[in-house]
């Protein structure tokens, strides 16, 4: 029996989703152990296109069990519309293959609404959020004001707590933000439009997953946005408000004892970076332009046009590091073909002196990256199978990859089908 979890080796967006939709025919269960709505995983199949934003990627599956762990910030009203937009393209999402933590906790609307509010205080010093309301909602769960999934089974002690919540957060609305309060109302609509919803599909996850694993099932962890967005170990402030990396995973799934036997970090051919923070080996001009519309390089949850880059070997040596991979997924490399030359990160100088080592987070806004090029290759390489049919120069920049970062790339992504993948032995 051997576990694993997908995780983002970058600043998010390298395409996890992809690779998880591949990766599950070998799983029993998906588990989404972090993060919440604010994710963009794009997903293309026989069903269509699809971004899922809370759904883990194996609900595509038949036989597959997904999980929504209790690291996970459950927004009952997205997650309602979320299962129907599947169903409506012939998803089926029921009990029988969705299964909810009852210890996750669930985003309330003023969630997302603080995060807009902020961002609008803070106007140009703001952060990029999605507005998904996930710093707010992680900030409650830590100071304990938020309801569990499982508290909606006691409607009546519920209701005194929510109005206790409500009465704490109308200060902060009100007096902070001049904002409309909450009403009871209001909540009232919330618990009756999609918390009653989303009811049947809440469980005990830990004992789920205890006996799953007991059983030998295979478990498959998927993460979202990447290392150098993880709260304590990415580009602190721009960060996420969880933990993104694959240590993680067995808290968050809600299995504190379950094993993670590897690691398969996702990284992109190049460089992508969404919203604000720094970024050393950031393009611009034209040059930028047609890399992102190479790659399509616009955000799945809001349609920002991603900041795009030379490959950062430093900051994915970095990214290997942190989430303890054990093989790579390099995706997208098809969308390097063309270019004479492939621009490539191998150092940062930071007050003159050049270093390989990832810098301390408020030291990044005077790195400065260290560039250099390789060969790229003329052809199209998107119907490319086989490692040996890969022309030589793009091997040769996944060995330059692999050497530089210490992992071993095991997948090479070729395009955004399911079976648009090399899998190198
Ligand atoms: P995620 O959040 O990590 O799942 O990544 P996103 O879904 O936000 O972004 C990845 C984008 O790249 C999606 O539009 C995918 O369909 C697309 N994609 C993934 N792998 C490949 C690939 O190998 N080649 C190309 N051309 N597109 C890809």
């Amino acid at each position: 029996m051997s576990n694993c979890a997908v995780v983002g080796i970058n600043w998010g967006d390298e395409g996890k989703g992809r690779m998880v939709d591949l990766l599950t025919e070998e799983y029993d269960i998906v588990v989404r152990y972090q993060g919440g709505g604010n994710a963009g995983h794009t997903v293309v199949n026989e069903y269509g296109t699809f971004a899922l934003h809370l759904l883990p990627s194996g609900i595509f599956r038949k036989g597959v069990m997904n999980v929504l762990g209790n690291g996970v910030a459950v927004d009952p009203e997205n997650l309602w519309t979320e299962i129907g937009d599947c169903a409506a393209k012939g998803v089926a999402v029921t009990p029988e293959n969705l299964m909810i933590s009852s210890r996750a906790s669930l985003l309330m609307p003023w969630h997302r609404e603080l995060d807009a509010l902020e961002e609008q205080r803070l106007k140009d010093k703001k952060f990029g959020s999605t507005k998904q309301g996930i710093a707010p909602f992680y900030s409650d769960k830590f100071q304990k004001k938020t309801i569990m999934a499982g508290e909606l089974f006691q409607p009546e002690k519920l209701r005194e707590r929510l109005k206790d919540l409500m009465e704490w957060k109308n200060l902060t609305l009100t007096e902070v933000y001049n904002a409309k309060p909450t009403t009871m109302d209001d909540i009232d609509a919330w618990l009756k439009g999609c918390c009653e919803k989303i009811k049947p599909y809440i469980g005990d996850t830990m004992q789920y997953l205890r006996k799953a694993q007991a059983e030998g099932k295979r478990i498959l962890f998927e993460a979202q946005l990447g290392a150098l967005r993880d709260i304590d170990f990415g580009i602190w402030p721009y960060t996420t408000s969880s933990n993104t990396t694959a240590a993680y995973a067995p808290v968050g799934a809600g299995c504190p004892g379950v094993k993670v036997d590897e690691v398969i970090g996702i990284a992109k051919a190049y460089s992508t970076c969404v919203g604000e923070g720094p970024f050393v080996s950031e393009m611009f001009g034209t040059e930028a332009e047609k890399l992102r519309e190479a790659g399509a390089e616009y955000g799945a949850k809001t349609g920002r046009p991603r900041r795009v880059g030379a490959l950062d070997l430093v900051a994915t040596r970095y990214g290997v590091q942190c989430q303890a991979a054990t093989a790579l997924a390099l995706t997208k490399l098809d969308v390097l073909s063309g270019m004479d030359s492939i621009p490539v990160c191998t150092a940062y100088r930071v007050d003159g002196a050049t270093t390989e080592d990832f810098p301390f987070p408020s030291d990044l806004d005077r790195a400065e990256p260290v560039l250099t090029t390789v060969p790229g290759w003329q052809c199209d390489i998107s119907g490319i199978r086989k490692w040996e049919d890969l022309p030589e120069a793009a091997r040769n920049y996944i060995d330059m990859i692999e050497q530089a970062v210490g992992c071993p790339v095991k997948y090479i992504s070729v395009g955004p089908e399911r079976d648009a993948c090399i899998i190198k032995e």
